[in-house]
């Protein structure tokens, strides 16, 4: 009898103790776990919105079906919409159930003007007249990537509202490729009304695999500036040239000036690069022309920087004009988009949840700082961000860069992306409150 006692209390025991053990359960299932499953979920639907995206490249501001379906999506997911935000901009606000700070994810929509080759199904067939030429128009850029992977953490954020501390405010930006867009959303609000204290993004990186991340911390991309120059001389014969000033001499002595330049005025620890893309001068071989032109790029870090190099390159120029006996050159000296500052505190508070969701430390990588740009720097320069590299080959695919015709990214790289930035921005509202 005592044994039938006993099991009877046991039984009792777990018939009480089962309700409590799955609460329990499922206290401990964790935000990651939830997450993923919600990923996994999603995840046929977003393939099939990056397809289609894909196949409707649009170029600069005119992304006008992209940023449609951006804001018909957010709408759904329940979340305060604003368009023609920067022309075409579409922001989404998701105010989560409990109060908070305003962190903000920045995906840019925009293509590029390059005819794709990479035979896929869903590859795009859309031609525009560019420049006077009929070209292909691509998202070679993986821009298509990454306003899907914006849907998906929205989406995701969307079902975990009532567990959010605050605030996430997602900004779909046009014309990255031109450098204009996210100055053009900056410059109408974008960053006001909600605020965000911080900001995060993605671009998607051939040179790492698919799972892993990878992240340059400090200055991560460059100041894209440039100049066209005028050389002028005096044209002439070929034969006589001492009757001549001779611009083609002139230019060529510039071109490997600047290239020592940077190798004897420049102090080796801040990358700088000046690049000639272009130099035109003359039409027949027997004749002296007036004038050369050429154009060149210049890549540095920081506005101190863009500044001296600036003064070195001019005072270059003028200097041997001048020493030919030339005229005073034409100089049309351009600062383009700034350099990308990944903020290092913000980079290393936000370190162990991108850890945790890759799940090995090894799959976060150091990038190397980038000689490229990119004007997610609008948004660093603003306010603290960072920029995060989201690998998308596939082990053992051929390796394609970006902006390349057959440029063509691993789809799972989607998921993997909504799950760490939903994980990173779920994380950075919590770490505000604690805080608080
Ligand atoms: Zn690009
Ligand atoms: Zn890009």
């Amino acid at each position: 009898m005592k044994k039938f006692y006993k099991a009877v209390i046991l039984i009792s025991l777990l018939i009480l103790l089962l309700p409590l053990e799955i609460a329990l359960s499922q206290q401990s299932k964790t935000t990651d776990a939830e997450i993923t499953e919600i990923v996994q979920k999603i995840t046929p639907q977003l393939i099939e919105i990056r397809r289609d995206i894909h196949m409707h490249p649009e170029l600069g501001f005119e992304v006008e079906r992209t940023a449609g379906i951006v804001a018909k999506y957010l709408k759904e997911f329940g979340l305060e919409v604003k368009t023609n935000v920067g022309k075409t901009g579409v922001i989404g606000i998701l105010k989560g159930g409990k109060p908070g700070d305003v962190v903000g994810f920045r995906g840019d929509m925009d293509a590029l003007p390059i005819t794709e080759k990479t035979g896929l199904p869903y590859a795009s067939k859309v031609k525009i007249a560019f420049d006077g030429r009929e070209t292909g128009l691509m998202h070679a850029c993986g821009h298509d990537v990454h306003t899907t992977v914006l849907l998906g953490i929205a989406q995701v954020l969307a079902k975990m509202r009532e567990e959010l501390p605050g605030t996430v405010v997602f900004y779909a930006q046009p014309a990255e490729e031109i450098g204009d867009g996210a100055y053009a959303m900056i410059e109408d609000g974008a960053l006001e009304n909600p605020s965000p204290s911080a900001v995060f993004a993605y671009h998607v990186a051939s040179d790492f695999n698919t799972g892993q991340i990878g992240l340059c911390s400090g200055y991560a991309l460059a100041n894209v500036d440039g100049f066209h120059a005028v050389i002028h001389g005096k044209g002439g014969h070929g034969s006589q040239p001492h009757k001549t000033i001779d611009p083609i001499v002139i230019a060529s002595r510039i071109v490997l000036a600047l290239q020592t330049l940077v190798a004897r005025e420049i102090d080796v620890a801040e990358h700088t690069v000046i690049s000639v893309g272009s130099f035109h001068a003359g039409t027949a071989s027997n004749i002296i022309p007036p004038d050369a032109a050429i154009r060149e790029t210049i890549r540095t870090y920081g506005e101190e920087q863009r500044k001296l190099v600036k003064e070195k390159i001019i005072r270059t120029i003028k200097g041997i004009c001048q020493s030919a006996g030339a005229p005073e050159p034409e100089i049309e000296y351009f600062f383009g988009i700034p350099s990308l500052y990944n903020n290092p505190e913000l980079a290393e508070k936000m370190m162990p949840t991108v850890i945790r969701t890759l799940g090995e430390p090894k799959l976060l990588l150091k990038a190397k700082p980038s000689m490229g740009g990119e004007d997610f720097c609008y948004f660093t320069q603003k306010k603290p961000s960072v920029m995060f590299w989201l690998g998308c080959t596939k082990e053992g695919d051929p390796y394609y860069p970006a902006h390349s015709p057959h440029f063509n990214p691993d789809e799972k790289c989607i998921p993997h992306g909504v799950k760490v930035m939903s994980a990173i921005l779920l994380d950075y509202l919590k770490m505000r409150e604690e805080k608080k």
